[in-house]
């Protein structure tokens, strides 16, 4: 019998190499006769493409595009090859780097296809960056339809980045750890004394019509890097989660530290979808993996000085 493709998917494997690896996994009847990778090719800014093929199977599984956007892995296509027996794979990575095969024999048998995370973990590790949960205590922000609360929602983002940044070295510094109520504008003060890099806002939209969405991206004013990372955050979470943000608004006029600062409301918790999508894990695990990729983006152009790449 012919082996076929049933499956794929991706996901994040610790270790043993730093900052471990983003594994494309793909389930099949049989073991393939070979496997060959070509690339990879600078596609377009932050934009490297493998081609992989897999001999000796066919697919079985649709055609599909799979968005993975875990801050290495940008999306993969499976398509069928040009013969019955060959199934192709496209992967798009935002770094360069290679890829390894294994392939675990059973039924189903597993073909993993793995690619080092460390050029994301070289970049990001050691840098510090600032997280701010908005609101805390006994000041809630935003009430959803369900009574969720702005306060909670956005530590839980908070805490999500926070672990994020952790698995790339990245020292997260945030300005509440639980329910704390801080008094406004001091809030980056305690903080600005590890001297971060830079400084991210979470907070949630609301609208008086529980029907209105909208979605907010803020930058310190007078500033061209807090708009800079603004741009980058914005896209990615474009990307990631569809959000259909505005142009970049600014900041109110505080006394800001001497680093970029950016505030963002990933989502409207007023509107009844967007509160119950948040009840999922996978969801906020999205929201917050969206902005760290902005984050990545911005730090390698603005900070390092990468131009992106051209064709
Ligand atoms: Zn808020």
């Amino acid at each position: 019998m012919k082996s076929r493709l049933l499956n794929a998917w991706a996901s994040v494997r610790n270790g043993p190499l730093r900052g471990g690896e983003s594994v494309i996994s793909l389930e099949s009847t049989g073991v393939p006769r070979s496997v060959d990778i070509d690339g990879p090719f600078e596609a377009g800014p932050h934009d490297y493409v493998m081609r992989v093929t897999l001999n000796g199977i066919g697919l079985t599984m649709a055609e599909d595009e799979i968005l993975v956007a875990d801050g290495l892995l940008r999306r993969f296509f499976v398509f069928r090859g040009a013969s019955p027996d060959t199934v192709l794979l496209e992967i798009h990575s935002e770094f360069e780097t290679g890829a390894s095969v294994s392939v675990a024999e059973g039924m189903p048998c597993v073909i993993r296809i793995a690619l080092p995370r460390d050029p994301l973990f070289s970049l990001m590790s050691g840098r510090r960056i600032a997280v701010d949960p908005g609101h805390g205590g006994k000041d809630r922000g935003v009430r959803g339809p369900v009574n969720l609360l702005e306060k909670d929602c956005n530590l839980e983002v908070a805490r999500e980045l926070a672990a994020i940044m952790a698995s790339c070295g990245t020292v997260a510094l945030l300005t509440r750890e639980d329910d704390s109520y801080l008094e406004p504008g001091a809030r980056l003060k305690e903080v600005a004394r590890s001297s971060p890099e830079m400084a991210v806002e979470i907070h949630m939209a609301g609208e008086k019509d529980p029907l209105g969405r909208s979605y907010h991206i803020r930058a310190k004013p007078g500033c061209p890097l807090s708009r800079a990372l603004a741009a980058s955050i914005s896209e990615a979470l474009k990307e990631n989660m569809g959000t259909a943000f505005g142009p970049i608004e600014e900041l109110p006029g505080e006394t800001y530290p001497g680093f970029p600062v950016v505030r963002v409301e990933p989502l409207c918790l007023t509107y009844f979808a967007d509160e119950a999508n948040f009840r999922a894990p996978l969801y906020r695990r999205r929201i917050a993996q969206g902005i760290m990729n902005g984050i990545v983006r911005y730090v390698r152009s603005v900070v390092e000085g990468v131009r992106p790449p051209h064709k």
